[in-house]
């Protein structure tokens, strides 16, 4: 070791002195470049792109590939690379002679920023491979304040809009509606960014947990798999909760329908005429608490004529329900509501011939038989998994709770907190 110091430091000064000694600049080496496994330096290299209505061998002619060799490229590589499924608009690279013909090499075909294909005839030996290019994960995060949509939240920050479909369409599809957000809305990602060649952002992987703030209601999402045969991770809250909702089968505890969804009843009040019941009757003691069956927003609280005092919740685009002929209301319009959550109470407002609640189940702006939906179903997680469950949240959440928000909007609050999991 001693001795290869020693020598080096002969060398270093050797090279000082020369540096010194000599007013000739030395001729920069060029740098040595390697891509799809070839030295580049070796070629010429073509890059372009498909252009319209342009083929193979007209490429092929381009950069002096004669008709036959073509032919013979073309007939070798089918089972690896159809040339008639190049797609105009496709980049790719040739690799040419760097002498006087120009020759084309080698043609690389890159469907993708992580797949090309390669044909290689610079030898008599023609061959074609696809490459897939390792991708590598980096765990990233990111927050943001609505202020006007969740895509602008998200797009003002550069980041990708894949995290607006992911949380909106899946995630908390079914917990937030995402057309009713309200201003001060936020939300946090722990998410994975993934690159090629370290540097090269070609997408994003899974998001491994959430935290979304709706009307001033915490809404945590982690990614876990609870159903060891199924194999389908699902995200669940803080209390392992499973995210994706099922509605409640009624709004009241221990009731009884008195009256179901009937579009050819007959009732006495209304001179026995058929008279549709487009809902469906929950019978209780004046005074019991009426829930939300499903997460939403309150889009109507009020009296109004035979439907008593009511509630009406927007739970999405499709799903809306509404309560009626309570004693009293308790929501307030513009309120978030959880599943479960009380929004009145049983009472007998409005026409009602005894104490109960009309529940009444929209889908798509049209009343129909809530018994009759088939309405997602959410996997509860059972009892046994819960402790491994908990234990696998706790580090995330903390990570989670410990983001903090933009504060302009021009703040990007995303650094890497991991590198390559
Ligand atoms: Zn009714």
């Amino acid at each position: 070791m001693k001795k290869i110091i020693a020598l080096l430091t002969i060398i270093l000064i050797i090279a000082c002195k020369n540096e010194k000694a000599t007013t000739q600049e030395t001729p920069i080496k060029p740098t040595i470049v390697f891509e799809y496994g070839y030295r580049l330096n070796d070629f010429k290299v073509i890059n372009d792109t498909i252009r319209a209505g342009e083929n193979f061998s007209e490429i092929m002619d381009r950069n002096h590939v004669e008709y036959p060799k073509v032919l013979e490229i073309v007939t070798k590589i089918k089972d690896t690379f159809n040339v008639r499924r190049m797609k105009s608009g496709t980049p790719y690279t040739i690799l040419a002679k760097k002498d006087s013909t120009e020759k084309a090499q080698v043609f690389i075909y890159k469907t993708s920023q992580v797949r090309y294909t390669v044909v290689d005839f610079k030898d008599s030996i023609i061959t074609a491979y696809n490459v897939k290019k390792p991708v590598q994960k980096v765990i990233k995060t990111a927050s943001g304040v609505i202020k006007t949509s969740l895509s602008d939240a998200i797009d003002n920050q550069g980041l990708s809009s894949y995290l607006t479909y992911k949380m909106a369409d899946d995630i908390y599809a079914w917990t937030i509606d995402f057309s009713r957000l309200q201003k001060k809305d936020k939300f946090k990602l722990i998410y994975e960014q993934l690159y090629i060649n370290d540097t090269i952002p070609v997408g994003i992987g899974e998001i491994k947990a959430a935290y979304f703030e709706h009307g001033g209601k915490p809404f945590y999402a982690f990614k876990f798999l609870a159903d060891s045969t199924l194999k389908i991770p699902d995200y669940f809250d803080d209390e392992a909760t499973n995210l994706r909702r099922q509605f409640l089968k009624m709004p009241v505890k221990f009731s009884r329908i008195s009256s179901r969804y009937n579009l050819s009843r007959r009732i006495a009040y209304y001179g026995n005429k058929i008279r549709a019941h487009k809902g469906t009757d929950f019978a209780a003691p004046v005074g019991t608490p009426i829930m939300s069956t499903a997460n939403g927003t309150v889009v109507e609280s009020r009296y109004k004529g035979g439907n008593g005092n009511y509630v009406k919740v927007r739970h999405n685009a499709t799903y809306s329900t509404q309560y009626l002929h309570m004693s009293k209301r308790v929501a307030k319009v513009g309120q978030v509501v959880k599943q479960g959550d009380v929004i009145g109470y049983v009472g007998m407002t409005g026409n009602t011939s005894g104490p109960h609640v009309c529940y009444r189940f929209w889908k798509n702006n049209k009343q129909v038989d809530p018994l009759k939906q088939k309405l997602p179903a959410a996997e509860p997680m059972k009892n046994a998994i819960k402790p491994s469950y908990f234990k696998f949240i706790e580090s995330l959440k903390n990570e989670l709770d410990a983001i903090t928000y933009p504060t302009s909007k021009n703040d990007i609050s995303t650094p890497d907190i991991a590198l390559k999991s």
